[in-house]
C-alpha cells in the first residue's frame, strides 16, 4: 500500500515511511492511496473473532507486506494484552438501541491507548529492524502525554522525551507520567506554560542538528497508525451488532477528528454506517462547519472534557481531501483561505458531507447535567467527553430503529472534577491503578530554554 498527500506535492510514500513520518513535507496528511474494500462475506466472516483477529484482518490491507504476518500478529496481540478487559473495548447497552462502546480499559484510561500502544511497536519494530534508534519528543497539557508514554515504555530503539509545564497539570494526571519507572521515558517539567513547551518541541522538529544524526519522530494525531488502530474498533462493534446484516450509526466525542475520520474509513471500507454524529464541547469548529458552514477558528475555552480543547480540528482535512473527489488543489486552496480567516466549503461537497454527518456542540453547564441525567437513565458514570457524545446521540439520532454506539473515550476517574462538580462523591479509579497516589515520580524541572532542553535530550537518550 502507498499513502500520498492531501495536498499533492509530496512524495508517496510506503506503510513503513509512513510510520516514522508526521507532516508530509507540503503540509498536508498522508492517506491511502487506495481504499480497501471489504466484501459482505469478509464481514459475516468476522462475526464473534477476537478483537486481535479483527485487528488483523481489518489493518493488513493497510501493512501490506511492509510486516510479515507472524510478527504483526505478535504485535498486536502484546498491543492488546496491556488492556484490563478481556474484550478489549466492550460494548455496554445504555437503553433501546443505544450503546455505549467503551475504548477505555488500556493503561492509561483513554481511547488514545488503542492506537498509541501499537504505534510504539510499529515503530520500535522498524527501527530495530533497520538497526536505528529514535527519539520521541512531545508536549501536552496534561491529559494526553501519558498515552504516548505508555505507547513506548516497553520499547528497545526508542527514548520517549514529554514537557509538561511545571505545577500546571493535576496531580493524576503528571502522575501518570511520572511513575513510569523505565530507562527510556524521560519526563520533563518546564518552568513555564504549555505554549512555551510546545513552541520548544516545534523548534527541534525545524532544527534537528542537536540529535546529531539520531530520527525524531512525532506521534501525534495525524499519525497515519493511528487512525489505522482506530478502524478496528468500529469494525469490530458494528458486527458485533449485527453489522452487516444490519446497519448502525456511531456518535463520536471529536476534536482533533483523528477519531471521527477512522469511522469514515471503515465506512468507505464497505462497513454499513448510516450516520455520524460529531459532538464537540465549547470549542465547536467541527459543528459550526457541518451545520453553519462556518469553517474558521475562534479563540480556545478551557472546558470541563479538556481533551477536546481545540482551536484547528488537523485530521478533518483527511474528510475534506475525500468530500472534493480527492481534489488535492481544492483542498489546498480551501486550506489557504482558512488559514487566512474565514472559508466556505463547496456547495457539493458540503451536501455530500451532511448526508452522513451530523454535529452538535455542548456546553460546560450542560455537561455537567448530562453527567447527572445519564447517571439518572442508565446507571452509568460518563466521563466529560463521553457526556458530550451521549448528549449529541441523543439529539441528532435520525433512526431510532438503528443501533447507536456512543464512544466511551475517556473513564470517569481520568476527570473526577467534572465527575464532583456535577454532584457526585468522586470517581474510584480502577483497582489497578488505585495505588498511583502512592507510586514513586520521575521528572526534572528545566527553564523554558531551547538550548537547556536540547542539551537535556541530546544528553539522556540512549
Ligand atoms: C483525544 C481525545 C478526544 C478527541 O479525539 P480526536 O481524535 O482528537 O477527535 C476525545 N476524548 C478524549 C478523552 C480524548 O483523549
Amino acid at each position: 500500500m502507498r499513502y500520498i498527500s492531501t495536498r499533492g506535492n509530496a512524495p508517496a510514500l510506503d506503510f513503513e515511511q509512513v510510520v516514522l513520518t508526521g507532516l508530509a513535507s507540503d503540509g498536508g496528511l498522508y492517506v491511502p492511496e487506495t481504499i480497501s474494500q471489504f466484501s459482505h462475506e469478509d464481514f459475516v466472516a468476522m462475526a464473534g473473532l477476537p478483537y486481535t483477529e479483527i485487528a488483523f484482518r481489518v489493518m493488513k490491507p493497510f501493512v501490506g507486506e511492509a510486516i510479515d504476518d507472524d510478527a504483526f500478529r505478535q504485535i498486536i496481540h502484546d498491543t492488546y494484552a496491556t488492556f484490563s478487559h478481556d474484550a478489549v473495548v466492550p460494548l455496554k447497552q445504555l437503553s433501546h438501541n443505544h450503546h455505549l462502546l467503551e475504548l477505555f480499559h488500556g493503561p492509561t484510561l483513554a481511547f488514545k491507548d488503542v492506537a498509541l500502544q501499537l504505534l510504539g511497536r510499529l515503530l520500535d519494530h522498524f527501527l530495530a529492524r533497520s538497526g536505528e534508534k529514535g527519539v520521541i519528543m512531545g508536549a501536552t497539557s496534561g491529559d494526553t502525554g501519558s498515552a504516548a508514554i505508555e505507547g513506548c515504555r516497553a520499547c528497545e530503539q526508542l527514548d520517549i522525551f514529554i514537557l509538561h509545564p511545571h505545577e500546571r497539570v493535576s496531580a493524576v494526571q503528571r502522575r501518570q507520567m511520572t511513575t513510569v519507572d523505565a530507562p527510556n521515558v524521560h519526563n520533563i517539567a518546564i518552568r513555564g506554560d504549555f505554549d512555551d513547551a510546545q513552541a520548544m518541541v516545534k523548534a527541534s522538529f525545524a532544527d534537528q542538528e542537536f540529535l546529531e544524526g539520531t530520527r525524531l519522530i512525532a506521534v501525534n494525531s495525524i499519525n497515519w497508525a493511528r487512525i489505522m488502530a482506530q478502524i478496528v474498533y468500529y469494525v469490530a462493534s458494528a458486527v458485533a451488532l449485527g453489522a452487516p446484516h444490519r446497519e448502525v450509526a456511531f456518535t463520536v466525542p471529536s476534536a482533533n477528528f483523528g477519531n471521527l475520520f477512522a469511522g469514515y474509513m471503515a465506512y468507505r471500507m464497505g462497513l454499513p454506517i448510516n450516520q455520524f454524529v460529531i459532538a464537540t464541547n465549547a470549542n465547536d469548529i467541527l459543528h459550526r462547519t457541518i451545520s453553519a458552514n462556518d469553517f474558521s477558528r475562534r479563540a480556545l475555552q478551557a472546558t470541563l472534557a479538556p481533551s477536546m480543547d481545540i482551536v484547528v480540528s488537523s485530521n478533518f482535512e483527511r474528510l475534506l481531501f475525500e468530500a472534493y473527489g480527492r481534489d488535492h488543489a481544492a483542498v489546498a486552496d480551501l486550506l489557504d483561505r482558512f488559514a487566512h480567516g474565514r472559508a466556505a466549503i463547496d456547495d457539493a461537497p458540503l451536501a455530500s458531507l451532511r448526508r452522513l454527518f451530523a454535529s452538535d456542540s455542548v456546553d460546560d453547564e450542560t455537561i455537567l447535567e448530562v453527567i447527572r441525567e445519564a447517571h439518572t437513565h442508565t446507571g452509568e458514570l460518563l466521563d466529560p467527553h463521553t457526556a458530550t457524545g451521549y448528549r449529541a446521540a441523543n439529539r441528532q439520532r435520525i433512526d431510532a430503529t438503528t443501533p447507536m454506539i456512543t464512544l466511551a473515550t475517556a473513564h470517569p476517574a481520568k476527570f473526577e472534577d467534572a465527575i464532583v462538580r456535577a454532584g457526585f462523591t468522586g470517581a474510584p479509579l480502577p483497582e489497578n491503578m488505585a495505588d498511583l497516589m502512592g507510586r514513586a515520580e520521575h521528572f526534572d524541572v528545566l527553564d523554558a530554554d531551547l538550548a537547556e532542553v536540547q542539551a537535556y535530550v541530546a544528553a539522556h537518550r540512549h
